[in-house]
């Protein structure tokens, strides 16, 4: 838990999120600017700002569940693919200190929502 973390207090339920998975080191919810119809974030509930500082086990479930929202959220809204990224430090985009990653549905000529649109 750090104590100015947007992503930490969804974490705690001390602000609403919209989750849609969780297991017991990570969760998800929807981004509140989506780029696409589903985008989700997923988080691990620890406070880890990027990858290079995030526990290799814990980095390897958040990709656990980054691979099941992904496969639940494109069913839910008939996406044809999506991008799963991470923006990895401020210079790359990362607009919030928490490890997180993104996963925005795609459709067949939807013609925008590149993967550079979250990138700062
Ligand atoms: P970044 O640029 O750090 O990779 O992406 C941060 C993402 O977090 C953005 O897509 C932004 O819309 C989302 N975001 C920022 N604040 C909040 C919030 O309070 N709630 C939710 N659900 N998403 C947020």
């Amino acid at each position: 838990m750090s104590d100015d973390c947007i992503f930490c207090a969804i974490a705690d339920g001390d602000i609403p999120g919209r989750i849609v998975h969780e297991t017991d080191t990570t969760l998800a919810f929807l981004d509140a600017n989506p780029l696409a119809p589903g985008h989700t974030l997923v988080i691990p509930k620890a406070h880890h700002e990027r990858l290079n500082d995030t526990p290799p086990e814990l980095a390897a479930d958040v990709m656990t569940a980054l691979r099941e929202v992904t496969i639940a959220v494109e069913a839910a809204v008939d996406a044809d693919a999506s991008n799963v990224a991470f923006n990895n430090g401020e210079a790359a985009g990362q607009e919030v200190p928490h490890l997180h990653g993104h996963v925005i549905p795609r459709f067949e000529n939807d013609g925008g929502h590149p993967i550079h649109a979250i990138a700062g």
